[in-house]
């Protein structure tokens, strides 16, 4: 009889845990992914993948009005929040079901209901209604890939308001929101309500959004939120929120009051560790909550490792599948890997979209002391034509010593594409000279990435 009933138990299948499940299954593995609600994590069922489906229907909007600029006749336009959550659902269990079959098919044993470790070789699946997995199992490796969950800030009436989660099933559009927070989902969501033609206040406690991004970024951003019509509302947070007859009255700091239907908080995101019994079998925590792991993102109990958000390093859907991967060539296929979290690109699906890769100005001037500056702020040539306000912003940071390009900025149409591929390059260690030698493609926004010859002095007024 084996020592174990599996070689490996995954809890939580989401994208690093699944991931993972799968690899170690393909390699020969008996494998047990335990999951408590849907299979495909907060990526596919609450997240990226509904986010992104919400954004292409908010992103209409403003192509209806660009279209009227370029000669044709709209008609009526009425969108339809009930039926798009209906679609959305639906390719939502979709995604969902593709991930299961995947599973399935690698040959890892998939089991229902919350799991939580016992000891550092045991695994208790607990009752889930509908599911006859309930029980104990032994597993000569665990692995915890729970992911995390939104956090709400703590004053009177905060109940009154929803979080992400909630905002992807809201049974009718709000006419008048309030986004609170200024990270990643404050401002994608912010934009995605005011596509949708909700009135939309996005309010922020700080100086100005997206804290960490590049200032440049951040202040260009939020005049463009601005300019598209959504009331950025700064230094400010709440002090209650109540019910009225209309809808949710929140008074803020500075003793103002706002009136909308609906309040959303996107006030950040905490590792999912409870229930999990972590404190019974040892298993650290860092001064975040989140589980310590080291390189290779085993926790400090030998059996038992730890990959994605719930290790809150970068919490990114393909860090957390790295991650999984990484663990799997470790301990599966004989072949120690680690994931190099240095230069990881990301993209905000704000409208209009951010994509960065490495350092924002402040970050490369505090390491390296000496850095140059590329900056170009443009109208792009769609907007020229029919008469549209948005400006775009490209940035290089350039470590002057060497000339390599430490961070790549770019807010404007398609940027999430465009910084994708820009990684590759700064991933591999380009030069400024080396950049430039890349012919120009003609006519794209991208072409002024690598066009830009002039170093910018903050006193110019940057306008191309
Ligand atoms: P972030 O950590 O990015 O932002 C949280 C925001 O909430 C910050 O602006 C923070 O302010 C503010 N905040 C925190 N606590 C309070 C409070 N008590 N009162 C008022 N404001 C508060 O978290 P998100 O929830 O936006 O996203 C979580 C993570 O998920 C992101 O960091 C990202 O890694 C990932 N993500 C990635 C996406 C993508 O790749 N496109 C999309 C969505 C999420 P302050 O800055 O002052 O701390």
């Amino acid at each position: 009889m084996a020592e174990y009933d599996f070689d490996l138990f995954v809890i939580g299948a989401g994208s690093g845990g699944v991931r993972a499940a799968r690899l170690a299954a393909l390699s020969g593995a008996k494998v047990a992914v335990a999951e408590e609600y849907r299979v495909g994590g907060t990526c596919v069922i609450r997240g990226c993948v509904p986010k992104k489906f919400m954004v292409y229907a908010s992103e209409v909007s403003a192509q209806l009005k660009t279209a009227e600029g370029f000669g044709w006749s709209v008609g009526a336009r009425t969108f339809d929040w009930k039926r798009f959550l209906q679609d959305k659902d639906v390719e939502i269990a979709r995604l969902s079901g593709i991930y299961v079959t995947n599973l399935q098919k690698a040959g890892a044993h998939l089991l229902h209901g919350k799991a939580r470790v016992v000891d550092a070789h045991t695994v208790e699946v607990l009752p889930k209604e509908g599911s006859q997995d309930a029980g104990r199992y032994t597993a000569r490796r665990i692995l915890i890939a729970t992911g995390g969950r939104p956090v709400r800030p703590e004053f009177p009436g905060v109940d009154l308001g929803v979080t992400s989660d909630e905002a992807f099933h809201l049974p009718t559009l709000p006419k008048r929101v309030m986004v609170v927070g200024g990270g990643y989902i404050a401002v994608e969501f912010a934009g995605i309500f005011n596509g949708l033609g909700v009135e939309t206040t996005l309010l922020y406690r700080g100086a100005n959004i997206l804290r960490g991004f590049d200032d440049d970024v951040r202040s260009h951003l939020a005049d463009e939120l601005e300019k598209r019509g959504i009331k950025v509302v700064l230094g400010c947070s709440h002090k209650s929120i109540e019910k009225t007859e209309q809808g949710l009255l929140s008074t803020l700091s500075n003793d103002l009051t706002f009136e909308t239907d609906a309040v959303m908080f996107a006030t950040g995101r905490e590792p999912y560790v409870e229930g999990l019994g972590l404190d019974k079998v040892g298993v650290k925590l860092n001064e975040r909550g989140a589980i310590a792991v080291d390189k290779h993102s085993k926790t400090n109990v030998d059996s038992i490792w730890a990959v994605g958000d719930v290790t809150d390093r970068i919490n990114l859907t393909p860090v957390a599948i790295r991650e999984g991967a990484a663990f799997a060539q470790t301990e599966f296929y004989g072949n120690p890997t680690s994931f190099d979290h240095e230069l990881v690109a990301s993209a905000v699906f704000s409208q209009p979209p951010v994509g960065v890769v490495g350092l924002s100005e402040a970050e490369a001037r505090h390491a390296f002391g000496k850095v140059d500056i590329y900056r170009s702020i443009f109208r792009p040539m769609k907007a020229t034509f029919y008469g549209g306000q948005e400006r775009c912003l490209i940035k290089l940071v350039v470590k002057q010593d060497d000339e390599k390009i430490v961070g790549v900025h770019v807010v404007g149409p398609d940027s999430p594409e465009i910084i994708q591929m820009a990684a590759i390059a700064v991933k591999m260690g380009v030069t400024k000279p080396q950049w430039d030698s890349t012919c120009a493609v003609h006519p794209t926004l991208a072409e002024e990435l690598v066009t830009m010859r002039e170093k910018y002095m903050p006193s110019d007024v940057g306008v191309a």
